[in-house]
């Protein structure tokens, strides 16, 4: 992207909430099981905005890049052990073909990866796009991962069979946060994660069903109480189930950077 693009890009969104980007942000994919994509992400607010081109999804067939005729990815591993490795030449290949044609940084999804979470995200989010490597197998020879500058992210600490689930799952959390996806342009901030905390209870009608009441604050009409009912809400549920959070939360508010709503 040219700087001013770049330029150009940021003053549309500083405007308006809902103005698309142009170039949208984009995804590029590489796997070697392009028939995953777009996956649950053609359906729904996500697929809706792909249609609309609020964002784009490239997707590059690793096996393409294959040198030999069986078109082979991967090879036994250097040392012995189960499995196979995905190989640095062919990753090469495909990840300087990516570079080519998409833009942001180079992620590969990995459980040795840093965390990703909703600070991640927004920072992905912020940016032109993101090229998203799937591992299969073992994993990829390190010395690609190396020489081509690859970040690791990680979905969770369990082990998938393959990236693409968790690239999806990042495509996921990155979209909704782009301009227009969501139709309430007000709920992504209210969210779990976006305060330190993670969210209230929510209550819909019936007001009471096999009885039980809805708390009575919520039908009060009172917005400073129901504001204030939802961030202690909020609190107890953080420190009961994620003392983790908890503790950067309460250190966050000590330190008087605590965000108001
Ligand atoms: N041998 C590896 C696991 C390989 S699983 C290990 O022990 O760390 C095969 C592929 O699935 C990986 O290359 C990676 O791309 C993907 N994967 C597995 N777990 C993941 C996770 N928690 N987050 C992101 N990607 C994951």
């Amino acid at each position: 992207m040219s700087a001013d693009e770049a330029t150009r890009d940021g003053a549309a969104q500083d405007g308006a909430a809902t103005a698309a980007r142009n170039p949208p942000w984009t995804a590029t994919v590489l796997t070697i099981f392009p028939e995953m994509f777009p996956g649950h992400l053609g359906a729904s607010l996500a697929g809706k905005a792909l249609e609309r081109d609020l964002w784009a999804l490239r997707v590059l067939d690793i096996r393409d890049f294959a040198r030999d005729k069986h078109r082979s990815v991967d090879d036994a591993p250097f040392g012995g052990g189960a499995g196979m490795v995905m190989r640095p030449d062919v990753v090469d290949a495909a990840l300087e073909a990516a570079k080519a044609q998409g833009s942001g940084p180079a992620i590969y999804l990995s459980p040795r990866g840093r965390l990703l979470t909703q600070a991640l995200v927004r920072e992905l989010a912020a940016g032109p796009g993101a090229i998203l490597l799937c591992g299969r197998y073992e994993g990829v020879d390190e010395r690609v991962l190396e020489a081509q500058g690859v970040a690791e992210v990680s979905l969770g600490d369990y082990v998938l069979s393959g990236g693409e689930p968790a690239a999806l799952a990042l495509m996921d959390a990155v979209v909704r946060l782009l301009p227009g996806v969501v139709g309430n342009e007000a709920s992504p901030a209210e969210e779990s994660f976006e305060r330190g905390l993670l969210e209230y209870p929510h209550y819909t009608r019936p007001a009471a069903w096999r009885g039980r009441k809805v708390p009575q604050v919520l039908t009060s009409g009172h917005h400073e109480k129901v504001r204030r009912w939802r961030r202690g809400q909020a609190e107890r549920i953080t420190e009961e189930r994620r003392p983790d959070l908890w503790a950067h939360y309460l250190r966050d508010r000590d330190e008087g950077e605590g965000r108001e709503p």
